[in-house]
Order: structure tokens, then sequence, then C-alpha cells
């Protein structure tokens, strides 16, 4: 084949796939993200805070086409979601940070870097336009958070994370996907202060509305 068939053929390749293509967040046919879909994940940011006190700012809720999003990235494989997600990430991200910050995503167990060959958080900070700094490491497993209460939660991820370096007094920002009850945060943050780093707050892309029973 010369140059100009090998184009022809991967531009039909491109064609077909995406007139199999679904929108993510609505399932209208023929495109990845249609752009209404595509104008919910324009960050509309509110603000949480986790048990321990620590204050996160999130860039979307976590319900509708934004979790189907969401979902999709986490358990999907589709990683072109990382780039207008994570330009929702920019805008909570980028009023915290400094140059000398140290943007630090919640560490990624290694099942489900095993499961999805990426690790989601930093996927977005890179997609956000930012260099993530891979600080945290888990030393214990927690169990699945979910199904569990905002007390059993913040007592199943205790003393999971260890920072593998001293901070020496740096600033840092944590990063997450998603942000439920902040126990995960909490734990994040307690690591990184016991290695001396210091942590005023914390950005997520979505924020879980909260129920009535928290
Ligand atoms: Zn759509």
């Amino acid at each position: 084949m010369n140059s100009t068939s090998v184009l022809r053929a991967v531009g039909g390749e491109i064609a077909a796939f995406l007139l199999a293509a679904s929108c993510a967040g609505c399932d209208a046919p023929g495109q990845l993200l249609c752009p209404s879909c595509r104008a919910v994940l324009v960050p509309e940011p509110r603000e949480h805070v986790t048990p321990a006190g620590l204050r996160v700012e999130a860039a979307l809720a976590y319900d509708g086409v934004a979790a189907r999003c969401i979902r999709r990235l986490k358990s999907d494989g589709e990683t072109y979601l990382a780039r207008p997600l994570g330009a929702a990430l920019a805008a909570v991200l980028a009023p915290t940070v400094s140059p000398s910050t140290w943007i630090v995503p919640v560490p990624t167990s290694r099942s489900a870097f095993r499961r999805r060959g990426y690790r989601v958080p930093e996927l977005l900070v890179r997609r956000a336009g930012y260099t993530p700094q891979r600080v945290l490491s888990l030393v214990a497993r927690p169990v699945d958070q979910r199904g569990l209460g905002i007390h059993e939660r913040a007592a199943n991820v205790h003393a999971t994370m260890r920072a593998r370096r001293p901070g020496g007094g740096a600033h840092a920002v944590l990063v997450d996907d998603v942000v439920t009850t902040g126990a995960t945060l909490d734990e994040a943050a307690r690591a990184l202060r016991a290695a001396g780093f210091r942590v005023a707050s914390a950005v997520t892309l979505a924020a879980t509305p909260r129920r009535a029973r928290f």
C-alpha cells in the first residue's frame, strides 16, 4: 500500500470507530462525547469538608453525566475521557498551586492499577496540565469503602498510607477523583503531615452529593 491508501484505510477505521461509538454521557450515537454532555462537564466548584476538617474543592457533582463519564474512565478503560475530565479538575487545582506546591494524588491499590493499567488520579492531574508527585503509597489494603458509613470509613482507611520521602515543610495539595465522606483524603493528609508536609487543602474531580444519613 502506498501512503495515501494507508491514510485512507486508517481514516476509514477511525470513521468506523466513531460510527460504532456512542456518547459516554448519554449514549447518543456517532460521537465519544456529545456537545450537551461536554457542556455538563463544565466545572461548578463546590466545597466539601472532611470528617477531620480538611477543605476539599470539587469541580463537579458526582451524578448524572459526570458520574457516568467518571465510571467509564475508572471501570471501562475509556481514557479519552481523562482529557475533558482533567480540564474540569484544572479549574479547582490551578488556584491551589504555586510553583513550589507538591501535587500529590491519592495512591491507587496495586490490584486497581493492574486491572486498569493506569492510575486515575494521576492521569487526571496530567490531563489537567500538571505533574503528579507519587509521594504516597499504600501500606495496608482497606476493604471496599462502598456501603460503609462515615465512622466505618475513617476506621477502615486509618494508617493505610505512608509517605515515601520527608516533606521538609513543603506545601502539598492532595488530589483524588471522587470524594464521598473524605475519609481517604484525611488519611492521605495524615500520612503527608507525619512526613513533614504541610497540607492545606485537597481537590477532587467530583463530590458525591450529601445524603441525609451523613
Ligand atoms: Zn451525550
